[in-house]
């Protein structure tokens, strides 16, 4: 990687991950994130926990793939943030606390973030989360390991991909080797690069043996930038609404915390 400021990436091959989520737990490692307390999930992948959240910037998921209603294959596949090249949620951040950086990771600073989580609402793909059970909640998503990045080192998940499912790379080199694979075995890949255009491209690149859109991706996603879009909306907020955003935060996790009491309180009754 000569050029330091080219933009870094991840190339993620549904066609190689075997599921074993190795992934999910050395980023867990890596960010210190505590596990989570799970319930069975029956909805669509059947994987716990059932999303993203503020303790899992990484989530293998499960699809089955069922032609005349029998199972044909099933694949796994590895969400989270997409690192957009113009970034919706850094865009909609008035107090700068999502920023793009030099070499590409959307990071966040929580020294500056107020929970108007406007950065939520403005992702396409859903990924900021709040930290809904703290006291001090912050907004959390992926980073790209971009404190591991500075250091020479590999993105934690990457580093302990098994398969190769996980390439990491400048985003050109990673597009030569997505192409190269497509056009090498054309049978075995639906023929599209997601993240290639998506939004104004993505950090991401994905390649599958199925449309990424039939595993929950959003469809008909628009090649502009979406960050064109809000910082044109966003700039006309004026700091009341940014303040009311906040206080509707403070509320949310005082109702939230009120919440979890009662059903402790409701627990110990039943006992
Ligand atoms: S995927 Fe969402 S959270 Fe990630 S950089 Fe893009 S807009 Fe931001
Ligand atoms: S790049 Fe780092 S923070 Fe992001 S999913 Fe991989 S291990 Fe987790
Ligand atoms: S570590 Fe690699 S093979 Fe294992 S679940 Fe993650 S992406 Fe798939």
């Amino acid at each position: 990687m000569e050029n330091k400021t080219e933009q870094i990436a991840l190339l993620l091959d549904n066609t190689k991950c075997i599921g074993c989520r190795g992934c999910q737990t050395s980023c867990k490692q890596w960010n210190n994130l505590s596990s989570e307390k799970t319930e069975f999930f029956g909805g669509a992948g059947y994987q716990n926990p059932a999303n993203l959240s503020g303790s899992t910037y990484t989530l293998v998921k499960f699809h089955e793939v069922v032609e005349d209603d029998k199972l044909k294959d099933w694949v796994f596949w590895k969400t989270q943030c997409q690192h957009c090249i113009n970034p919706a949620c850094a865009s909609v951040c008035l107090v700068g606390a999502i920023q793009k950086s030099e070499n590409g990771p959307v990071v966040w600073d929580d020294s500056k973030c107020i929970g108007c989580r406007y950065c939520m609402l403005s992702c396409p793909y859903n990924i900021p989360k709040f930290e809904w059970d703290s006291v001090m909640p912050q907004i959390r998503k992926c980073f790209l390991c971009f404190d591991r990045i500075e250091q020479g080192q590999i993105p934690s998940c990457a580093k302990t991909c098994p398969t190769e499912a996980i390439m990491y790379g400048t985003r050109n080199e990673l597009i030569e080797i997505a192409e190269d694979r497509l056009s090498s075995q054309p049978d075995k890949y639906y023929q599209h690069i997601y993240g290639l255009n998506e939004v104004g491209g993505t950090l991401i690149l994905n390649i599958s043996s199925i449309p990424l859109e039939e595993m929950g991706y959003p469809k008909n996603l628009t090649t502009e930038p979406l960050a064109s879009r809000t910082a044109t909306s966003i700039s006309s907020i004026s700091p009341v609404v940014v303040g009311l955003g906040a206080a509707l935060g403070l509320f949310a996790i005082i109702t939230n915390r009120k919440n979890e009491i009662a059903k402790q309180k409701a627990k110990e009754v039943l006992k």
